[in-house]
């Protein structure tokens, strides 16, 4: 067994239907009263279902949250925040919501409680990214980290299937790479490759009824295991391209995680021989990024750049970035490979064998 170091995060986890009922118990547990309530335009609905059911405990709520947490959008919703005289922060909502609460706690040090309605993992991380004049930029925290997380599956049973389908490849990714990571150890390993086999088996049966409430509860259960690897151990190449496209092209985040998926992992298959094994056992096959471009296109996820609205242009733009400020990454980096891993990723053709 290789050395390892293994740094676990506090985590409070609620996880079932209905779990929403304890929202009010846990506001109080957090010695909190005044909660805050938090969520994109597109959610404003959810959100004042929350301030009904917690009544007297609730003193606001902002709908403006947006992808890639805007600074300006936080600072709009930091002066809301103060106004209400907020004693605790609650996230309604997908990625851009979580990342708005974790944006405010890290300047507030309020406590959250994440109420995930996606599948992109942020509740279960101390990983906090912020837009500012069209450059991201992020960071770890232990102030972001969410104190409490309620998964409630009826919350997800709205997300639409094409969503549904782009958000559980954009966990996947956080697994796929935990299982390779610089920092990979057991413990993560074991609970990336779980998540991988649970949202595997789960998004299908989503894609043919997305009310399946069974299915529906795996995915959530795969996304808190996914977002647990995120939060644990480094990420590599996949999610610096990924960072480089959305921040620079300003393309759709879980989108565009599932489209580079299969050509990242197989760019660093040969130099990640266990970590593919175990995906492929995961996926229940043996070519795993083979298996992942194949899940997409039966789930009927986006397999190119192109159909994202990248330009063919802007490709050269991300090696650049790629190189300017790598992130570890098992396979060397090499400008001709990775420009045919983008090539292929634009084309939408199968991962290079
Ligand atoms: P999102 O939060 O932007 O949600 C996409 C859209 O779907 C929004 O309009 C949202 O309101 C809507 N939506 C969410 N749940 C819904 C539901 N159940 N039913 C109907 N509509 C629903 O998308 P996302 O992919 O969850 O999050 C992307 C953002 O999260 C990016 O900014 C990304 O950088 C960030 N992220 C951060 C981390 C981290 O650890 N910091 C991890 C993953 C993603």
């Amino acid at each position: 067994m290789n050395p390892f170091i293994y740094q676990s995060h506090p985590a409070r986890v609620l996880f079932g239907p209905d779990r929403l009922d304890s929202l009010g118990d846990e506001i109080v547990r957090l010695g909190a009263g005044r909660a805050f309530v938090l969520t994109t335009p597109e959610q404003a609905g959810e959100a004042d279902r929350i301030v009904q059911r917690i009544g007297a405990l609730a003193c606001g709520s902002f709908c403006g949250a947006r992808m890639h947490t805007p600074v300006d959008v936080t600072e709009v919703a930091m002066a809301a925040v103060a106004e209400a005289g907020a004693d605790c922060l609650i996230a309604i909502g997908g990625g851009s919501t979580i990342g708005l609460a974790k944006a405010i706690a890290l300047r507030t040090d309020l406590p959250q409680i994440a109420i995930p309605t996606t599948y992109a993992g942020s509740e279960a991380t101390p990983i906090l990214g912020q837009t500012e004049n069209g450059v991201k930029t992020t960071q770890t925290s232990p102030r972001v980290l969410p104190e409490v997380i309620l998964y409630d599956v009826n919350l997800t049973l709205g997300l639409p299937a094409a969503m549904s389908a782009v958000s559980g490849m954009n966990a996947i990714a956080h697994a796929v790479e935990g299982l390779y990571s610089e920092q990979a150890n057991p413990i993560i390993s074991l609970i990336a490759q779980e998540g991988i086999r649970a949202l595997a088996s789960a998004l299908p049966r989503i894609n043919a009824a997305p009310l399946d409430v069974s299915a529906r509860s795996g995915a959530l259960y795969g996304a808190w295991l996914c977002g647990t690897t995120l939060g644990a151990v480094g990420m590599a190449l996949h999610h610096k391209l990924c960072h480089a496209l959305g921040g620079t092209f300003d393309l759709p985040h879980a989108q565009t995680h599932a489209v580079i998926l299969p050509h990242a992992l197989a760019y660093n298959a040969p130099f990640a021989v266990d970590a593919v094994a175990r995906i492929g056992t995961a996926l229940g096959r043996p070519d795993a990024a083979m298996a992942l471009y194949g899940l997409n296109r039966s789930l009927g996820a986006p397999t190119s750049l192109r159909e994202l609205g990248m330009p063919q242009t802007g490709l050269e733009k991300v090696i650049e970035l790629t190189f300017a400020k790598p992130y570890w990454n098992p396979a060397p980096l090499d400008e001709a490979r990775l420009r045919t891993l983008l090539e292929r990723a634009w084309e939408g053709l199968p991962p290079a064998a």
